[in-house]
């Protein structure tokens, strides 16, 4: 491995390219955080929230359906910052190909190229 000569983003991506999509990570961050907080927050109970006292069962089950994206959608981009910092971000993980940039400005913390995505997907 020659770590030291491979540059930072590995998939050719310009400074300006990575800053851009670590920008829309980090605000995808903070709105997912925001969501999860506010879960917690109705979830505690309180009723003084937005619309105080709508919460029925079904809606209830939707929280959660939301909640485990959020958490899901969380993870995905913390991985993806992690891997910003350490250099290897914007790699397929499947196929060591790097990611075109036209896909990552729709799903910044993709893990893999379109067509990875594609075969796992159909593979199911
Ligand atoms: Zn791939």
């Amino acid at each position: 491995m020659n770590d030291q000569a491979a540059d930072i983003g590995g998939a050719g991506l310009t400074p300006q390219e990575l800053a851009a999509l670590r920008e829309d990570l980090e605000e995808q961050r903070r709105f997912r955080l925001d969501q999860l907080r506010e879960f917690a927050r109705s979830r505690a109970g309180s009723r003084h929230g937005r619309h105080g006292g709508r919460r029925t069962a079904g809606l209830a089950e939707v929280d959660a359906k939301l909640r485990a994206s959020a958490r899901m959608v969380l993870a995905d981009v913390e991985a993806a910052l992690e891997r910003m910092d350490r250099g290897r971000y914007g790699v397929c993980h499947l196929c060591a190909r790097p990611i075109p940039l036209h896909h990552l400005e729709v799903v910044p913390q993709a893990r893999y190229c379109a067509r990875c995505q594609q075969v796992g997907e159909a593979g199911r």
